[in-house]
């Protein structure tokens, strides 16, 4: 066994020469493979190509703080009650028996990579994904954040109403050492009129340039306070209006900043949270759906090198819908409509309720099919490069896609979401199947938020360079908008200028193939050439 890998107590070791180990790094050797392809006269000329990289991670983890904004929500709340629970070992009854706090909803820690197999048995071995590279494990998150809403923490947990009664009482003194949220930065017309109730703990006057300062010092504060390497700002307050994208004002990083500096009134929340962690070179996740990423913050995010992910936890009706939808279109049945309708009675709920916070939802919804529909022409009409703008034509078929969402306090944060998919079937047959779908909306969540953390945090820690003969290229950070979130995301926000993968299987075999890169292993392929032949 590799004796520096063994010594630092990987959980894998690669023996072969495309890895190696040092006491700082894995440096991988990775080819890239793809085909280029022309069509030429209706038929298509196909060239394979192969480009070679390396990447190289460091091996240290580091000490990483969760600063959420919007910290005393249900979601807030419940991620630090969660984690709370699980590093102090806490046991609590319900009327079901005795619950042991876990990490169940994790793509990283409750789900598995296939490795590889033993030659022995033949049979497959699988391990935990949070096993191939190191990664921070979610008790070790230092938590802080802030929220318009100055309840302390064991008090916001106890407004959620997420939890049992008894994990509540017995996590409540851990919640209260906590203390209460930073002063958040408030612009009532940003999110929906019936919060304004909740604001009582807002940074004072209305100065943007000085609201941005007070931010980037809270973050440093949070840093220095804690003895932290890294801090992950995260957004998982209330929804926001969409920001209207104005020339001269959020179109370039310049202009953004020079709007930041005259208080200009479309320079959301957000947005100048997402500026204060790009200043600051820590990463920023956009958990919500609105274009809190307008133009000039993607800009500032490129210029500072400072990574960015985002939008909109992907947690329950769209993640099955970016499952179902691909299924219908890759078994060649043609969906005709999709009418996805919610009702849900938490405090998002609530928030959502308003119209012009439901419409960034809708929109975030809405686009999840675009992929795979494009990818089928045979069943779907190609837009038409050349037809008439905003004509049928120029967008190419789609099937119907409706989303609704209702507020209904009554069922608190159990959302319950009924889906129909209509579809086309052989020679002119249909097939209606109805889903209904009934969550703890805050519980799914949560976890995605972790996930979203700690990939960003090892995202950080990762370095690529082009590896071909004769290059000479130095090791480089990743691209800023990192992509690879995307599988808990809705709404992934990606490099301008590349298409958007929506569909959930893709969206996990990029991120197992990439993490496996990460140690020189081939990504997942389901041949399983052994088994088929002689
Ligand atoms: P929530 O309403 O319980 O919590 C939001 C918190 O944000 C509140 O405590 C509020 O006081 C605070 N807040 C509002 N504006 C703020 C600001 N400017 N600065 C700081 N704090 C502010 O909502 P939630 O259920 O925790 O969801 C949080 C966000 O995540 C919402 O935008 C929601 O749409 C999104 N989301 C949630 C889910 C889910 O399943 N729970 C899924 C996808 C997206």
């Amino acid at each position: 066994i590799h004796p520096t890998a063994a010594r630092r107590g990987n959980p894998i070791v690669v023996q072969s020469d495309l890895t190696s180990y040092t006491n700082d790094h894995i440096v991988s050797k990775f080819t890239n493979r793809n085909a280029d392809v022309a069509v030429v006269e209706g038929q298509y000329i196909v060239t394979p190509t192969t480009k070679e990289y390396e990447f190289q991670t460091a091996r240290k983890v580091a000490k990483t703080g969760l600063m959420m904004v919007g910290w005393g929500g249900n979601n807030g709340s419940t991620l630090s009650a969660t984690i709370l629970a699980n590093r102090h070992n806490i046991i609590w009854r319900t009327k079901g028996g005795v619950q042991q706090p876990n990490y169940i909803g994790s793509l990283l820690r409750a789900s598995t990579v296939r490795l590889g197999s033993d030659p022995a048995t033949g049979k497959d071995i699988h391990v935990p994904i949070s096993d191939v590279l190191p990664m921070v494990h979610p008790n070790d998150l230092v938590l802080g954040g802030w929220d318009i809403s100055g309840a302390r923490l064991d008090e916001a947990m106890k407004r959620a109403q997420v939890l049992d009664y008894d994990l509540q009482r017995q996590v409540a003194p851990h919640m209260a050492e906590l203390g209460a949220p930073l002063p958040s930065i408030y612009y009532p017309d940003f999110i929906a009129a019936n919060q304004e109730a909740r604001a009582d703990n807002v940074v004072p006057g209305t100065d943007k340039q000085a609201h941005l300062e007070h931010l980037r010092a809270d973050i440093r504060r949070f840093k220095e306070q804690n003895g932290l390497d890294r801090v992950i700002v995260f957004w998982t307050a209330n929804t926001e209006r969409y920001s209207e994208i104005i020339r001269g004002v959020n179109d370039t990083a310049d202009n953004l900043l020079a709007a930041i500096k005259s208080s200009h009134p479309e320079v959301s929340p957000s947005t100048l949270f997402a500026v204060a962690a790009i200043l600051e070179g820590e990463p920023f996740v956009n958990g919500a759906p609105q274009n809190t990423f307008v133009p000039g913050a993607i800009q500032l995010a490129e210029l500072k090198h400072s990574f960015i992910g985002g939008d909109d936890l992907k947690s329950g009706q769209t993640k099955l819908k970016s499952v179902f939808a691909e299924f219908l279109v890759n078994a060649g049945i043609k969906p005709l409509s999709i009418a996805s309708y919610n009702h849900l009675g938490n405090n998002d709920g609530h928030n959502l309720s308003a119209e012009p916070q439901f419409k960034s939802k809708e929109i975030s919804k809405s686009s999840v099919v675009d992929d795979m529909v494009a990818a089928n022409p045979l069943l779907f009409e190609p837009a038409q490069p050349g037809a008439p703008k905003g004509s049928k034509a120029a967008k190419g078929e789609h099937p119907d896609h409706i989303v609704v969402i209702k507020y209904v306090p009554a069922v608190g944060d159990s959302k319950r979401a009924i889906d129909e998919y209509y579809s086309e079937i052989f020679c002119g047959g249909r097939s209606t199947i109805n889903i209904f779908n009934e969550c703890e909306d805050s519980l799914l969540a949560t976890p995605l938020i972790l996930d979203l953390a700690i990939l960003a945090e090892l995202l950080t820690r990762i370095k690529y360079r082009d590896a071909s003969a004769g290059s000479k290229a130095e090791f480089a950070p990743l691209y800023p908008i990192l992509s690879l979130l995307s599988y808990m995301l809705k709404a992934p926000l990606v490099k301008p200028g590349t298409d958007v993968v929506n569909s959930l299987n893709r969206q996990r075999n990029a991120l197992e193939t990439f993490l496996k890169a990460c140690i020189g292993l081939e990504g997942s392929s389901d041949l399983l050439l052994e088994t088929r032949i002689w």
